[in-house]
């Protein structure tokens, strides 16, 4: 059996009752695959709620490029260490809206390894730089995330292996309108290690399904 690797994304959305009655009726679904490592990356309010009994393994979505100090507003590698074994860094939409660059996100990247935690490193394509040191890297193309549209299972698995060439990482997932109906057709392919669904995490039925649909 291929093993495999989730990571929802819930993005800015949900407070801590909403979160709470994800996890409720999450723990309701049934037995997890034991094949697949599974994240849940929730926003920095969610991560002390769900931290004790998510039947997952718990992410933040950014982390500080800065240690602990003089940097209002942040949120250390530290702070999250304590919560959250993993952290997604270079997310589209942090390069897009926050203005991230590849000079800072490496900094964060230092940050996050000093720690020890994991990194799930978030590419739109194989010429996108990787720092070295991350765990898992996350091909999305832009214009999939949140539309919808998904790229071809073909031209994923093409650009995960042309990405694993050129920056000699080993685990690879696509991420990009993945739901519970196509996320399958992902799996299929040799070079696909998992995907990244945002929108498909928010409903926990829908989650488990697509974990399910993953993993058989
Ligand atoms: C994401 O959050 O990175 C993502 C791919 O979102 P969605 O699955 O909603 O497209």
């Amino acid at each position: 059996m291929k093993s495999l690797f989730i990571a929802g994304n819930w993005k800015c959305n949900k407070t801590m009752v909403e979160a709470r009655d994800w996890l409720a009726a999450f723990k309701h679904q049934g037995n997890l695959p034991v094949n697949a490592i599974l994240v849940l990356c929730v926003p920095y309010t969610l991560l002390n709620v769900l931290k004790a009994e998510l039947p997952v393994a718990l992410g933040a979505q950014n982390v500080s490029p800065f240690p602990d100090g003089a940097y209002t507003g942040e949120v250390s590698a530290k702070m999250i260490k304590e919560l959250a074994d993993w952290v997604i860094i270079g997310h589209s939409e942090r390069r897009k809206y926050f203005g991230e660059t590849d000079e800072v996100l490496k900094e964060k990247v230092m940050r996050a390894k000093e720690v020890g935690l994991k990194i799930i490193y978030c590419v739109s394509d194989e010429k996108t730089v990787i720092p070295h040191d991350v765990d898992i890297v996350a091909y999305e193309p832009v214009w999939a995330i949140g539309t919808g549209k998904t790229d071809t299972p073909e031209n994923a698995n093409h650009v995960i292996e042309m990405i694993k060439k050129q920056w000699r990482v080993t685990t690879i997932i696509y991420g990009g309108s993945v739901t519970a109906e196509n996320v399958a057709s992902f799996m299929r392919e040799p070079s696909i290690d998992g995907v990244l669904p945002g929108g498909a995490s928010l409903n926990p039925e829908t989650f488990f399904q697509l974990i399910i649909h993953a993993s058989s």
